[in-house]
């Protein structure tokens, strides 16, 4: 096959690629309306609107002359470092893993997935997983379904998990959460103690919506979130989604006795944002404008809520600011407010959990997920292994299933090998301030001063900008040397918790 022929068979592919963006972007905007202004009456017509948007997606990018432009842009083969080499890759991986998939079984799953978010929420109401329980069988069983057409080397796990966190392996995480786990264990005794001191209500007080809505947006201002591109509206659960090319939505909830609850949905939300800002607009639709990975999203996140803005020197410079907007602050000194929004104790909750804490309760749903898609849990012992697994880290007794197996989404929506990319998070954001405070001695000073430019450009560079021309071990290796790994991470706690 000759250069030209070649050239129009990746210009071909391009198109067809930013055809479906175009489309996938009014979708995350009806999605993103759903969950913000859309009148409940609506639900049905969007429900059919979004599955009518998915299945012409799904066709377009499935078409067998998709998969005859790929085959002649391999067949060519681009320079190793060019973009069009790293989309070729990205495309074909994409399109091996939708076509595997016969459309029948996409749609039971969603079908299914339906039906079992609905049951799982009436379920969760009544605190009864019985009435959850034939749908997450149901969902399993799918799952194992589209795994073994997906295929795998070492275990069905790998393969649901591969579409979330590329490459990554169900065994590498059994060794990174052992050395983790007890060495988290070793941070959270002391660390609870150190909290003793600070009542879980500290803070709680009068703080109007407005107030907050005005602080929120000054602080994800200040860290270079964008607002001629991008929003803050309410949502019952917190989210960013990014519509296309200058167009980011965050969404954030109010409690107006706690500014801390919309404060810090908004700092992990913007640190999504600003991932979704920094993504090179020239390369919109393909791979390279995409984001690498759940894990590195996340990681993203986390570094602007915790590292950021869970530190002592992001209270020492925007407390005056606080004060301004909430002038009942003013009793408090930055580093009450700091122990305060940094108290370490064990809870039920994931999502309320602190940051010692909250890798645990990663690790449990990890273990159990993973014995449940390889057949070595049933679902009905599953309510009963949680509570025993739950006690044995935490140390506490789960009251109802409510406030245990049935308490998040994720598994309703048959979306299993999703939990640990949230540790990965954690871990990956640990490792690249590291590596960006060894790359930039004087970025303790700047933060201290509220100076966030060159940490923004040093994660523009390093993470933003290269969408997925590398898997997300590569980037980490290429960005902080090593892959990732829990010590960075471990001395972070160490230092932040235990003073050490
Ligand atoms: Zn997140």
């Amino acid at each position: 096959m000759n250069d030209s022929t070649t050239l129009a068979a990746y210009e071909k592919l391009h198109a067809r690629a930013k055809e479906i963006a175009l489309v996938e972007g009014a979708t995350a905007l009806l999605n993103w309306d759903e969950e913000t202004f859309m009148p409940r009456g609506a639900l049905p017509f969007r429900a059919e609107q979004l599955a009518f948007f998915s299945g012409w997606t799904h066709r377009q990018f499935t078409a067998p002359e998709v998969g005859d432009w790929i085959k002649a842009c391999e067949d060519h083969g681009f320079a190793p470092d060019s973009a069009e080499s790293a989309n070729t890759r990205e495309w074909r991986r994409s399109y091996d893993r939708a076509t595997k998939l016969p459309s029948e079984l996409v749609e039971e799953f969603n079908r299914t997935a339906t039906l079992a978010r609905d049951a799982w929420a009436e379920a969760r109401k009544r605190s009864e997983f019985v009435h959850f329980q034939p749908h997450l069988e149901k969902l399993l069983q799918l799952n194992r379904q589209m795994a073994d057409k997906w295929g795998y080397v070492e275990c069905r796990y790998d393969a649901l998990l591969d579409g979330r966190e590329r490459g990554a392996l169900a065994s590498e995480l059994k060794t990174l959460f052992a050395e983790f786990r007890p060495a988290l264990v070793s941070v959270l005794g002391p660390a609870v103690e150190r909290s003793r001191s600070v009542s879980e209500n500290f803070l709680e007080a009068d703080y109007p919506i407005a107030a907050q809505q005005a602080f929120n947006r000054e602080v994800a201002e200040a860290i270079g979130f964008d607002f001629n591109a991008g929003r803050i509206d309410t949502a019952t659960h917190p989210f960013c989604t990014g519509l296309g090319p200058g167009d980011t939505r965050m969404t954030t909830r109010y409690n107006e006795r706690d500014f801390t609850e919309s404060f810090y949905g908004v700092l992990h939300e913007a640190g999504h944002g600003l991932y979704d800002q920094g993504l090179k607009v020239e390369h919109h639709g393909t791979p390279l404008g995409s984001a690498c990975s759940m894990g590195i999203h996340e990681s993203q996140s986390r570094l602007w809520e915790n590292h950021v803005g869970r530190s002592v020197a992001f209270w020492e410079h925007w407390h005056p600011r606080a004060c301004h907007h909430f002038p009942t602050l003013k009793k408090f000194s930055p580093e009450q407010i700091v122990r305060a929004i940094n108290r370490v104790a064990p809870s039920f909750i994931r999502v309320e959990a602190d940051q010692v804490t909250y890798d645990l309760h990663i690790i449990l749903r990890f273990e159990l997920e993973l014995k449940l898609i390889e057949g070595d849990l049933k679902v009905a012992d599953l309510p009963a292994m949680w509570n025993e697994e739950f006690e044995k880290m935490l140390g506490l007794k789960v009251p109802d299933d409510a406030r245990g197996c049935l308490q998040d989404t994720h598994w309703s929506l048959g979306a299993f090998g999703y939990f640990p990319t949230y540790t990965l998070g954690n871990l990956n954001a640990s490792q690249l301030m590291q590596r960006a405070t060894q790359d930039s001695p004087q970025l303790e000073t700047e933060l201290r001063a509220g100076r966030y430019a060159n940490l923004l450009g040093w994660l523009r560079e390093k993470v933003h900008v290269p969408g997925q021309r590398h898997a997300p071990q590569e980037l980490m290796r290429r960005a902080t040397g090593q892959a990732t790994h829990s010590e960075p991470h471990l001395a972070y706690l160490r230092r932040k918790f235990l003073g050490a």
